[in-house]
Order: C-alpha cells, then structure tokens, then sequence
C-alpha cells in the first residue's frame, strides 16, 4: 500500500504536471495502487499529489463507480452551489463545510488514454472538485467553514 503524506507536507502545495504519456508503466503501476490504497482507507477519492506524485491524476471510488481521471479539465460548472461536509486523507480527523457546484462536466483521459466526457452531480460532482483542488494545490481546509476536530 502507498504511504499517504499529509498536511502541511509542501508536496500538497505544487501544482501537480499534466501526464504525459498514461501507459508507461509508471502510471499503469501506479492506477491499481493508488485505487487499492484509496479504498484501504476507506476514501471516496485519492489525488496523486497525496502520494507525493506531482502529477494530474486522482481516483473515485463511489457506490458501484471506479473513476481514474487524469488531467482533468472541469469545462461545464452549475450555478448553483451547496454546501456539505468534507474530510480529506491528507488531513487525518479534520471536517468542515465547503461550498461547491452543485453540478459540473469533466473532461478528462482514462487509465486507457482515452478522452471521456462525464457528467456529474452530488456526491460526485464533490470529489472531483476536491480531488481537481489537490492538483493544484489547494486544500479543503483553505475553503471550509466551521473546522472541527473529530476527538476519539
Ligand atoms: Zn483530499
């Protein structure tokens, strides 16, 4: 399993390069573990920059989808916005409330190098905003309101 580096590692910090080539080995090594650790911990989503690779590349793991999204460009976002609760790996027992689109298009290249458009809403359309924030560097704890510390 990989290691995850945590908050405030200046690794999270970068902003993370486009992939260039997805099926070198690097990356067709790299997809299965990032997938198998991202479960392990029982995430909804892994962001490359989280396993100290500065590359665009992150994971989805939600309900029956398994996403691998590399170089993800956002092209469509809702007006509307909603606020919800959010955690990250990276900053271990930290939840707050942060504001995202409701809704959004993503397009972006699978572990197969291809194009795919997606469209997303909810839960979904949350990672990938979270995950999209890692690639450039940018933190939920940045955005949210009412931090709170989960004691146990
Ligand atoms: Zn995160």
């Amino acid at each position: 399993m990989l290691k995850i580096i945590t908050h405030p590692n200046p690794i999270l910090r970068k902003r993370s390069q486009n992939v260039a080539d997805v099926l070198s080995d690097k990356i067709q090594k790299l997809i299965p573990e990032m997938m198998e650790t991202m479960k392990a911990k029982e995430g909804v989503g892994l962001a490359a920059p989280q396993i100290g690779q500065n590359i665009r590349l992150f994971v989805v793991g939600y309900k029956d989808k398994n996403l691998v999204i590399i170089n993800p460009k956002i092209i469509k976002k809702s007006l509307l916005k909603e606020w919800d609760e959010e955690g990250c790996l990276s900053i271990p027992n930290k939840y707050g409330q942060v504001k995202r689109h409701k809704s959004l298009t993503v397009k972006y290249l699978n572990e197969g190098g291809q194009e795919q458009t997606l469209k997303a809403s909810g839960l979904l359309a949350r990672v990938i905003q979270h995950e999209t924030d890692h690639l450039d560097g940018i933190l939920f704890i940045d955005k949210a309101k009412n931090l709170a510390d989960i004691l146990y």
